[in-house]
Formats: structure tokens, sequence, C-alpha cells
């Protein structure tokens, strides 16, 4: 296994993160568990501001909140001074609940509601990222007779090289105006003739897990394009011109990330060059990066239990969690490594399918990976689990969403408790006439 961040094997042979013993952190808070690496999180966030914020560079850097966020985590960006793209009415509560000043939020969606385009408005996001015409009208409405800041999304007919569910940006998508068949002109047209909207920008979004800086500069070249166009016609110029995120991330061999610097240099200078072309004014430039930052920081610890082999076929090895704390591999085939966090050190001698508890055939959660020999008991340690990982957690089998912890120099900080029986129920109603007194021979099961 790869490590990230502060990763590193300690003197008595186990995984260590943030300078705390993964083994340790198992007995105390239980498994699974993720354990988050502040330091790595903060290390990417300064890498993101001095690549596009940073040496005469007008841009800006707003972390995509959905791969995961919790108050700490708000916290934590805001405290290195990024912004931050919320996509719903809950994301923008846990920002604000955290003091992350709405100014430097922005607000994603293809189907926003008319009380979260209310909520937006009255607590004063920085930006709302308009995505269609339905939107457009929504918000005029919710606006009243304030200002609000908008960027329009299209869609710039861009085809990431990454997994059909996660690409976003090609002309048959659910997100955004096309530019290609003129709605995205007739958006712009639109709401310059609004008294309440400021057009500021152009966004696009063109998918996830992208190793290539080029589809992101025929993108910005693609948007430069339109913004000419725009200019043209209605004698404005954009001031912003936001590329998304979508920066790909190492999981598993073959996937090989590109440094956050080249990125900025090829989409700054592919800016520049254009923007000069067709004299237009430089426009600030914002990304969007959200599996980069949280991804590696993150590690999945899991216990083993039990252990199936079928000689000649597979050995399949259940640990305590699997699609309910990580649909990725259910869902589009994502691969990941592992460690054995108690005998980190140990060399690989045997392939094994690492299966979850849920019931379903689907829920394996690393297909064939080489491991030593592996005892129930042992404590797995799956890396990058960090994005999409949490925040797409389900209470499916009804499995209690696992404990983060967050690590840094030593300490380690208890940011979201296990959730136990009781919140399984917490929000269930059982009526009356179906209602029996029972005595649970345990006061709680937590
Ligand atoms: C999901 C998303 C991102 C972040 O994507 P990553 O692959 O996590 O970097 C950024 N912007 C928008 C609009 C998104 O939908």
């Amino acid at each position: 296994m790869r490590f990230h961040g502060t990763m590193r094997i300690n003197g008595v042979g186990h995984l260590e993160i943030g300078g705390c013993d993964t083994v340790k952190l198992a007995g105390k808070y239980g498994t699974p568990l993720w354990i988050m690496d502040e330091e790595y999180i903060r290390e990417k966030c300064r890498r993101f501001r001095k690549a596009f914020m940073e040496g005469g560079r007008r841009g800006d850097v707003a972390y995509a909140s959905k791969a995961f966020l919790t108050l700490a985590m708000a916290a934590i960006i805001n405290e290195e001074g990024l912004s931050l793209d919320v996509v719903s009415q809950g994301e923008l509560y846990i920002a604000l609940k955290a003091g992350f000043p709405p100014e430097r939020i922005y607000f994603h969606g293809n189907n926003k509601s008319l009380d979260e385009l209310k909520m937006a408005v009255k607590v004063g996001v920085g930006r709302i990222v308009v995505d269609n015409f339905y939107e457009i009208d929504l918000l005029e409405k919710a606006a009243g007779d304030r200002k609000v800041n908008i960027m329009l999304r299209v869609t710039p007919g861009v085809e990431a090289l990454t997994h059909d569910y996660i690409k976003t940006g090609q002309e048959d998508s659910k997100f955004g105006f096309s530019i290609a068949d003129g709605d995205a002109l007739t958006a712009v047209n639109k709401v310059h003739g609004m008294k309440n909207i400021v057009l500021k920008g152009i966004h696009c979004h063109i998918g996830s897990q992208i190793f290539e800086t080029r589809p992101f500069v025929e993108a910005a070249d693609i948007l430069l394009g339109f913004i000419r166009n725009i200019k043209h016609d209605f004698e404005i110029d954009m001031e912003e011109l936001n590329l998304g995120g979508g920066f790909g991330i190492y999981y598993s061999p073959g996937d090989e990330p590109r440094d956050i610097a080249s990125y900025a240099d090829h989409i700054f200078h592919l800016v520049e060059d254009r923007a000069r072309e067709y004299d237009l004014k430089m426009p600030k430039i914002i990304v969007e990066p959200g599996r980069i930052i949280a991804g590696p920081a993150g590690t999945t610890l899991y216990t083993v239990g039990s252990i199936k082999n079928i000689p000649g076929i597979r050995k399949y090895v259940s640990v305590d969690g699997g699609m309910t704390d990580n649909i990725r591999p259910a869902l589009y085939q994502a691969r990941y490594e592992a460690i054995i966090a108690n005998r980190a050190g140990e060399e690989a001698v045997e392939p094994v399918t690492i299966a979850g508890k849920c019931c379903e055939s689907g829920d394996l959660l690393i297909k064939d990976i080489c491991l030593p020999e592996i005892e129930s008991g042992d404590i797995l340690g799956v890396s990058c689990t960090g994005a999409y990982g949490y925040s797409m957690a389900s209470n499916y089998n009804k499995l209690p969403r696992p404990a983060v912890v967050l690590v840094r120099e030593g300490t380690a900080e208890l940011i979201v408790k296990r959730e136990t029986p009781e919140d399984l129920i917490a929000n269930e109603i059982l009526p009356k006439r179906l209602a029996k007194d029972v005595d649970l021979p345990y006061a709680s099961m937590s």
C-alpha cells in the first residue's frame, strides 16, 4: 500500500497516522473508524492556494464539501482561507454552523428548491451557480429586491477520461446550459435583463478523478470562446471563470496524479493567451477540488471477522463495515489498497478479497488484493477513503454509521460520534395501536 500524508510504521510495527497508533485508535473508538489526517488536508489546501491564488495569480479555490463535510472540516477549510462549495440546504447549514463566511460560499445543484434559494439569498451566499432556466425564474422570485451574484453553469462538451457515472461535462448531461445548442447564450440574455441578478461569470465541471491537464485546458478554451461571444453580444466582460473540480488522486496502481501546480500553470497560460487574443479582461480563475483534498487524508479501519477460503477460487475476508461506509466499489468499481494495521511492516504473500458485511453479493470492498497472511481480529486499514465515504454512508442493513477521528501531531479528536441503535430509530414513530410494552435486557445497546 502506498503511504499518504503522515502515514508511517511505528516502532511496534503498527500503522501510524498523524502521530497516532491506528491500532490503539481502533481499540479506543471501535471499528469501523475513519481516521482523517489534518496535516494532509491543510497541506493540500496550501498547495492549491499557492498554485491558484499567489504569485500574482488572481484565483479562488473552493473546497467541494460534498466530498467530506463535518463542522470540523468546514472550520479547517475556513482557517486555510479557501472558499466552499455546497449543493444543498443541509451542506449550507453545516457550513454556517461552523462559522464559515457566507460570502465565500458557492451554491451548486441542478434542482435547487425555492426554499434552498431563499435561504441562500437570506444568508448572503457569495455565488449561486445557476444550472437551468427553471432555476433562473425561481431565483428571481427568491431574490426579491436583493441583488444576487450568480454564475451560469454550462456544458462545454468535453469528455473527461473517467468512469461514465462521474463525467459531467459532455453534452448528454443533466447539468448546465449547453453552449453548443445556444441555451447558454439564451440564459445570459435572460439574466442580463434582470434587475436583481448580477452575472459574475461562467462555470463548468467536466468530471471527476481526472489525471490529465488537457480536459481542463480544453474546457477553459471553450469557455473563453463563449465569453468572447457574450462580450460581442452584450458588451460585458465576465469577471470569473470557474472550471470546477475533478483532480485525480491515487487509489491503486495505475492511478497517476499530477502536481497541482501543473494544472494551474496550464490553465493560467491558456486563459492569459486567449484573453489577450480576444481582447478580454483577464477573469479570476476558480477551481473546486474535493476528492484531492479529502480523499488521501482518510483511512478506514476495520476489524477482520470471518474468513472463507474456497480452494482454487478465492479467499473471502469479511470486515465489520462495507458498502454502508464505502459505496464506491459497488457503485463505480472503484479500487482501493489496504494494509494490516497491526502488522504494517509484513510482506504481502497471498491474494484475498475483502468483503463487507452487508447482505449483497456485490458488497466487496477490494477484489483480489495481495496481503500478508490475515487472521480474524486483525485491524485492516483501507487508504484514501476520506472523500465520498462518510458523505455517501448509509444505514443499509441498519448498520450504525462509524465514528470519525481527526488526528494531528500525536493527538486524536473525535469529530463525529459513532451512531447507536437508538439513533437508527430516532426519527421513527410507532403508532400507538401497534405499540407493545417491551423490556429490553439492556438499557442501551450503544
Ligand atoms: C463534485 C464536484 C466537484 C468536486 O469534484 P472532485 O472530483 O471531488 O474534485 C466540484 N465542483 C462541482 C460542481 C462538483 O459537482
